[in-house]
């Protein structure tokens, strides 16, 4: 049950989501009204100047009004989906407790069914995963508007646009703080960089003192120390030192990170928690003949393509593992530790303390991802 257990922590924030806005929209409008108030209080006006403020203010009411029907709405919604998701794993743990065969089997079904769902989404193949979430009763379950809202963001962002990521910021702020969660400066930084480009010098100076002066660590500074150079040389993109400013994968390094936030905001494993429960049943069955083309087994789910292609990256009970590092080509162990990369890479501590000695951060040579150092989680070898 441990992978189904973040469907209870992703509809937990998204209940605290649709509270903050509701605060917040009562907030603004108990503001606007003192303030209303207090003007009109102040002000000498006639009757029919009264009256026209009057109705001003109500009508705004109204509206403010539609809209926390809305959020209303949509907290409701959320409150029956943990209410659905607590009965899912009451009925699981009764099932377990009871020994029946049918309801453990049925149990299994609805997680297998919970599982498929989930890596659909997860492929963007939306359609697919709301047919068979509706014809398996498990909407309920499953996190469409977190995938939804995601999938929009990066829709956005490979349109070179960085407003719904933004959005998306200004969203989760108080969570995405409490997560140190630094995604964005980013975007910002890269609006620096398009109006820069787009020779509109004026605008990129007013947004870089907006938005980006505030910054106080080091290396962001210093990244925006450097970003500037694209003011000056925006009319020559294969110019050296700006180079790395006009390159399109800024925008798809952006999605990824934005991507990984996200699934850190809900609590969703950055993997499929299909390919997980896969690799986990791989490694428990697998033998040293499933390795060999000469002794493969039909009958033998590790043999079988492209079950094999995923065990083969799994470590093997029967081997002495030894690690290497992929950056240096040095031996981990005890001295030399494996350091997990946020999004699951590993590389030895030797190579991520000289990689970050450059400006903090260091880059995953596969996926070309870069994270904080202190992002960094040092790996127990047993
Ligand atoms: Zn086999």
């Amino acid at each position: 049950m441990e992978l189904e257990r973040v469907i209870l922590a992703s509809c937990e924030e998204l209940i605290a989501k649709v509270s903050r806005m509701i605060e917040k929209v009562i907030e603004k409008e108990l503001t606007q009204v003192q303030t209303a108030m207090k003007s009109l209080a102040q002000q000498q006006q006639d009757a029919n100047g009264i009256a026209s403020a009057i109705a001003k203010l109500t009508d705004s009411l109204h509206k403010r009004k539609i809209e926390l029907e809305k959020w209303n709405e949509m907290q409701q919604k959320y409150f029956d989906q943990m209410a659905a998701r607590l009965a899912y794993f009451s009925d699981n743990a009764s099932a377990i407790a009871s020994e029946d065969e049918t309801s453990i089997r049925a149990m299994q079904e609805r997680r297998m069914e919970w599982l498929l769902v989930d890596f659909l989404l997860r492929q963007g193949l939306f359609d697919v995963a709301r047919e068979m979430a509706k014809d398996c009763g498990i909407e309920a379950l499953i996190d469409f508007d977190v995938f939804t809202t995601a999938k929009k963001v990066e829709e956005d962002l490979e349109a070179h646009s960085c407003q719904l990521a933004l959005r998306w910021c200004n969203d989760n702020r108080p969570h995405l703080k409490k997560l140190k969660c630094d995604f964005e400066f980013y975007p910002r930084l890269q609006e620096f960089i398009a109006l820069a480009q787009q020779h509109r010098p004026q605008e990129a100076i007013e947004h870089a003192r907006k938005h980006l002066t505030s910054v106080t660590d080091s290396v962001h500074i210093e990244q925006v120390t450097k970003a500037m150079v694209v003011l000056a040389y925006h009319n020559n993109p294969t110019t050296t030192p700006c180079k790395q400013y006009f390159d399109p994968a800024r925008w798809e390094w952006l999605k990824t990170s934005f991507r990984r936030w996200n699934f850190m905001l809900y609590s969703l494993s950055t993997e499929a928690p299909l390919c997980v429960a896969i690799q986990a049943g791989l490694i428990t069955l697998q033998t040293p003949q499933c390795f060999d083309q000469k002794h493969k087994n039909k009958q033998c789910a590790v043999c079988f393509e492209p079950l094999a292609q995923l065990a083969q990256q799994l470590p093997r009970a029967d081997q002495r593992t030894r690690l290497v590092c992929g950056i240096t080509g040095d031996i981990m162990n005890e001295d030399n530790p494996p350091m997990v990369l946020p999004h699951g890479n590993v590389y030895s501590k030797h190579a991520m303390d000289i990689m970050q000695l450059e400006d903090g951060y260091v880059t995953c040579p596969l996926t070309q991802q870069r994270f904080r150092s202190s992002e960094l989680r040092k790996a127990f070898m047993t």
